[in-house]
């Protein structure tokens, strides 16, 4: 374990802003850019200077902010290459194998492709912390938009194989909807009935409901059990291909 610290707050109607700070060497990366104020608010509140942005993907609610944070503070741009004619102001671009570090701390790219087609992933290894932005969300996974069903359960099955305590930050707070969802595909699943009551409580409190863990996210997230048999047998599909079962899942949630 290191001693970064992380940094959470909202930006936009529903998206997350996140600050990791390396206090030996004072440097501060924000991950994704959804807008500039909230993250010069947040580093004014915690009194630490922008080094780095590590961006997600090309969406205008990770990028909008880059120019006014690279105007005000210096800060270099990292992101993903595949993505790299969409983003403007990017300083270096990474894909999965491509070596990246963060005050000294090595930082593990990952390709997750499916949301967009060039999506990246941030794993700070040391830390057992993953930044996997529009890719999995609290009980949910993201809108494909670009990439295909079988793309995202790729990218998925990649995030799955992370250590269980993996701590996980995503870009949204759609947890309350997402929890509403999961209970349709899996309604007598008891440690998601819990987390469902767990996630209002904290909805209602103003609280935010990320970080998640890889751990609970296996027992309660939909998109990471399709290999369930009783999920199997709520959609009818017990003998069907785990990324058709994956599918179908999908399907039913953009229409849910
Ligand atoms: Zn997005
Ligand atoms: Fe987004």
């Amino acid at each position: 374990m290191t001693d970064l610290d992380f940094f959470l707050f909202p930006c936009l109607k529903d998206n997350y802003g996140c600050l990791v700070h390396d206090p030996k060497s004072g440097q501060t990366v924000s991950i994704d850019a959804p807008e500039a104020a909230p993250i010069l608010a947040a580093l004014n509140e915690k009194g630490w200077t922008l080094s780095h942005v590590f961006i997600t993907h090309h969406h205008a609610d990770h990028t909008a902010g880059i120019g006014a944070l690279k105007a005000e503070t210096g800060c270099k741009v990292v992101g993903p290459t595949a993505e790299a004619q969409r983003i403007e102001g990017l300083d270096k671009t990474v894909a999965e194998g491509d070596a990246l570090s963060f005050a000294g701390h090595d930082v593990v790219v990952l390709d997750t492709p499916g949301h967009t087609l060039g999506h990246i992933s941030y794993w700070f290894k040391d830390a057992a912390t993953a930044f996997v932005g529009d890719t999995l969300f609290a009980m949910g996974c993201g809108r494909v938009f670009e990439g295909t069903n079988p793309m995202m359960w790729q990218s998925l099955q990649k995030l799955k194989q992370l250590p269980a305590e993996t701590t996980l930050y995503c870009g949204h707070e759609y947890t309350l909807a997402n929890a509403a969802f999961a209970l349709t595909i899996e309604p007598n699943n008891q440690v998601l009935q819990d987390r469902a009551l767990e996630v209002k409580r904290l909805r209602e409190a103003g609280q935010p409901t990320v970080p998640t863990t890889l751990a609970i996210e296996i027992e309660t997230n939909p998109f990471l059990r399709e290999t369930s048999t009783d999920i199997r047998k709520q959609l009818a599909m017990t003998y069907a291909s785990d990324v058709d079962v994956f599918s179908e899942i999908r399907e039913r949630k953009n229409k849910a």
